[in-house]
């Protein structure tokens, strides 16, 4: 039995938000088939626009695909620095309004409004701030108000663009039942292909596998399986802060002058910082290495750079710093790696410079990290940077 108190929680989620802010700072989209993303031919989908999904469009495709499906449409490259601007400005309007909110992504939002009101005064709520952020922001919005995070952010899903759905409390599972199951959030390619296998394709169907066989399949997730298909999900609106940096340091227990070990170590502090950075879906356009020398001499040096959270690119820029920094031949008692100036940005974003090859090795190693903790795996190249 359910023995939290009842919850009220509104997502809220910009629709095609890359787009929109393109179309704000040129009115000449407006209408216009738009994809962003990709460096020329090279690189995945960041966003499209609704016009161009009907030819079967989508986010993570590669852009070569895409014009193929869509030769008319307009292909620009992302305005990280707009996007983040946009992304502030929203946020600003919602933490006006908002007891407990979190941005769970530079255009998604949760927002806790349990005891705010009854169900119906959080819609009308709800819906104000709908209209308050395009008033003051210039962009469509979506929202979902439902029981739980997972049911508001599939109705959210469901109504838009510029829409709202309100599922009754106590209706969630009937709600999700109908739906195919790749609907569910984190159900991915890969699981959604497991269960096609067992016959499973809708969640109505996902409802009649027993909880210990979804647990034998699928390990640790399957109970979370279980849960969703019957729209449960208990999980909090995490209060938002921003954090302004990622860094590593090491410490070595013997000072060295090995400059082979020092290159490799700065490569695995990068590695790892920017994994941390790809988790929370965020880029960094500021990077500073830092070298201690035995005698305690701390020099840092640091650089611009144009928005990514690239393992490759980091770690090539964080060695072009420290063979500047370090030309002493001093003994280095110790080493370190900064990130900042982080914005949002969707997961796709600093792979604009990959080929696909690297895209699926770069995501294959990442699910690795995921499995197994960030510092178990790096790239055997990177020394070679
Ligand atoms: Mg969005």
């Amino acid at each position: 039995m359910n023995h939290l108190p009842d919850r009220t929680i509104v997502h809220l989620d910009l629709d095609s938000f890359f787009v929109s802010v393109e179309r704000l700072k040129d009115s000449r989209l407006k209408g216009v088939p738009l994809i962003i993303g990709g460096k020329g031919d090279r690189g995945v989908v960041s966003s499209c626009s609704y016009e161009t999904r009907k030819f079967g469009v989508s986010s993570a495709m590669p852009i070569r695909l895409a014009r193929q499906l869509c030769p008319h449409a307009t292909v620009i490259s992302g305005d990280f620095e707009a996007y983040a601007q946009y992304s502030q400005l929203v946020t600003d309007v919602i933490r006006e309004d908002a007891p407990l909110y979190e941005k769970s992504s530079i255009d998604e939002f949760y927002i806790d409004a349990s005891g705010m009101d009854r169900f119906i005064g959080c819609w009308k709520w709800a819906s104000a701030l709908k209209v308050k952020v395009l008033r003051e922001s210039g962009l469509p919005i979506s929202f979902g108000l439902a029981a739980n995070k997972l049911v508001s952010k599939v109705a959210t899903n469901e109504a838009k663009p510029d829409g709202s759905m309100q599922i009754p409390r106590g209706r969630e599972g009937e709600f999700l039942a109908p739906m195919p199951v790749w609907k569910i959030p984190m159900i991915g390619t890969q699981t959604s292909q497991s269960l096609m296998h067992m016959g499973v394709s809708r969640v109505i169907e996902l409802r009649d596998i027993p909880k210990d066989v979804l647990q034998r399949v699928f390990g640790k997730s399957g109970l979370m399986l279980w849960n969703r298909a019957r729209g449960i999900d208990e999980s909090p609106v995490v209060p938002y802060s921003e954090q302004k940096s990622v860094s590593s340091e090491r410490t070595f227990s013997q000072d060295t002058i090995d400059v082979y070990f020092l290159r490799s170590v700065i490569v695995k502090l990068t590695e790892k910082i920017a994994f941390q950075l790809r988790k929370q879906h965020k880029l960094s356009a500021c990077i500073t290495v830092k070298v201690r020398y035995s005698n305690f001499d701390t020099i840092t040096r640091q650089e611009q750079i144009a928005y990514t959270a690239s393992d490759k690119l980091l770690a090539r820029k964080a060695l072009a710093l420290f063979d500047k920094l370090y030309d002493r031949r001093l003994l280095v008692r110790l080493l370190g790696v900064r990130l900042s100036h982080l914005v949002y940005g969707g997961h796709q974003i600093h792979l604009f410079d990959d080929t696909e090859k690297e895209l699926d090795l770069a995501q294959a190693l990442d699910s690795i990290r995921y499995k197994y903790g960030g510092g178990i795996i790096h790239n055997a190249r990177a020394v070679c940077y």
